[in-house]
């Protein structure tokens, strides 16, 4: 796999000041495909002292001329979907008898869906107003500054689409490092913004380790918003370094969704596609809604539905993203047994010999305190928890430290929609609502701080200043 051996910082690939690298490795075959460099402290200044000099000019670019350097980046992503949905599935691994539909079909879909979103901040950033007259004041809003966008493995574009876009749009400036698993679809959004004319400095990529590179990229006194998705644990840190610095901070962390099928709902739809929401992208969703939560009366027929639906699956998923994951996830599935859940789909033992694979699973007879039901597994397993009334399923969807996404089901919406907004969390599908690149996607409680995509992500790269007259 093509891969460039140094840093994209200030409008251009410059040798990386370390020797380390990182190996990337396929998932499906754990074969090494390519390796990038290992960002050192020395990489990551060099980025933020670029993204720096770059801001005043940036900044002071008419919203219009932002937005068309987004439009111009969101049609290199359309002409590179093939090269783009190729590298994904190289290092995030792919549904193998898909593989067809994911050299083929899926990319269209995929690179079709970034695009929409990089869209979309072309035409806010041209159309938002950047300026607002209250009484006697006008307010401007103005970019937060130099921002440090830290990214995760699990959805590689979407997520530095959704950082850098908005950040872009505000008119701020960009230093990226992406997760260790996925560098390469990082380097090929580099391509993609310099293709797109966008000025040197304005956006800047140093690949690395998270406790190197990340770490250093957060700390750093020349970035004035850290922007992170990832796990709760690096979320905290990341916090709390922010915090002690005065620091502007978004986190997107995980999530523990609940999907509340209520009496009145389609069962057998509620379950199928409560089912395929989290085998979606092997589990590794923060936003998959695992556990499901099914009224006393029809707990037994959802079990018998749901294992169904992922024996349906069989071997048709992906593999999980590294060695790690493979050996959490499947740590995750062997506690649940212990503590007494139920398998009826699936379990910890590896399908195949080769790749980090496991087999979509189902857990019957789970309890709202068993840790499968409390703790994000990221992986293609599904909780079954029971309830007796509506206030239970409310006191159970509530009950963990997360508040990400969740779903209801009901026969009808006005149902639905009060149980939901009950719910103590950030985005709910309404009876399977379909997703909206413009909503705002973030999270309550421990799910994170600050909101991404629509108006509301872009807001978080702006500051605003009143002047009274
Ligand atoms: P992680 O939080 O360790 O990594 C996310 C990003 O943060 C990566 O770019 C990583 O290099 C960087 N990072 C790691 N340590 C850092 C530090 N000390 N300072 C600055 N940056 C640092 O997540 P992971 O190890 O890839 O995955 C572990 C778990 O995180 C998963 O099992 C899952 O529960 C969760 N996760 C959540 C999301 C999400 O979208 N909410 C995405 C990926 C992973």
């Amino acid at each position: 796999m093509k891969a460039h051996d140094g840093m994209y910082i200030d409008g251009a690939w410059r040798p990386a000041a370390g020797r380390d690298t990182i190996p990337v490795v396929n998932p499906a075959d754990e074969q090494i495909i390519a390796h990038v460099p290992a960002g050192t402290a020395e990489d990551v200044d060099a980025a933020v002292r670029a993204a720096r000099a770059a801001l005043p000019a940036w900044a002071a670019t008419a919203p219009a001329e932002r937005a068309a350097r987004i439009a111009a980046l969101r049609d290199v992503l359309v002409a590179r979907k093939d090269e783009i949905a190729a590298t994904i599935t190289a290092e995030l691994g792919a549904p193998l008898p898909f593989s067809q539909a994911v050299h083929a079909g899926a990319p269209v879909l995929v690179a079709g869906s970034y695009a929409e979103l990089a869209a979309s901040y072309a035409e806010l950033a041209a159309s938002y107003a950047f300026e607002e007259k209250v009484g006697n004041s006008t307010v401007y809003s103005e970019p937060v500054g130099v921002v440090g966008a830290i990214t995760p493995w699990n959805y590689p574009l979407h997520q530095i689409v959704a950082k850098a876009a908005p950040a872009l749009a505000a008119g701020c400036t960009v230093v990226l490092k992406p997760a260790e698993d996925t560098p390469l679809t990082a380097q090929l959004f580099a391509e993609a913004v310099h293709e797109a004319g966008v000025p040197a400095g304005v956006f800047n990529l140093v690949t690395g380790l998270g406790p190197v590179a990340g770490q250093v990229l957060a700390e750093h006194d020349g970035v004035d918003l850290v922007s992170f998705t990832g796990s709760t644990a690096v979320g905290k840190q990341i916090g709390a370094t922010a915090g002690a610095a005065v620091k502007r901070v978004a986190l997107e962390l995980g999530g523990k969704s609940a999907n509340v099928i209520l009496p009145s709902a389609d069962l057998a739809k509620a379950v199928a596609v409560g089912v395929a929401n989290v085998m979606g992208n092997s589990g590794q969703t923060c936003s998959a809604w695992t556990r499901m939560l099914v009224h006393t009366s029809q707990y037994d027929e959802a079990v018998a539905l749901a294992a169904e639906a992922a024996a349906k699956y069989g071997d048709r998923i992906g593999p999980l993203v590294n060695a790690k994951q493979h050996a959490r996830v499947r740590g995750y599935i062997e506690k649940g047994v212990a503590e007494g859940a139920r398998l009826v789909a699936g379990g910890p033992e590896a399908p195949c010999e080769q790749g980090y694979f496991v087999s979509p699973t189902v857990f019957a007879d789970v309890t709202p305190e068993m840790t499968i039901a409390q703790e994000e597994i990221f992986g293609p397993v599904v909780s079954l928890i029971r309830y007796e009334d509506e206030d239970d399923a409310l006191r159970i969807a509530n009950g963990t430290v997360y508040g990400l996404a969740g779903a209801v089901w009901a026969g009808d919406e006005v149902e639905a929609v009060a149980f939901a907004r009950r719910m103590d969390t950030g985005q709910v599908d309404i009876n399977g609502g379909r997703f909206n690149p413009l909503a705002p996607f973030g999270g309550y409680k421990q799910s994170g701080v600050g909101r991404e995509l629509g108006s509301h992500g872009l807001t978080e790269y702006l500051q605003t200043k009143s002047l009274q007259f």
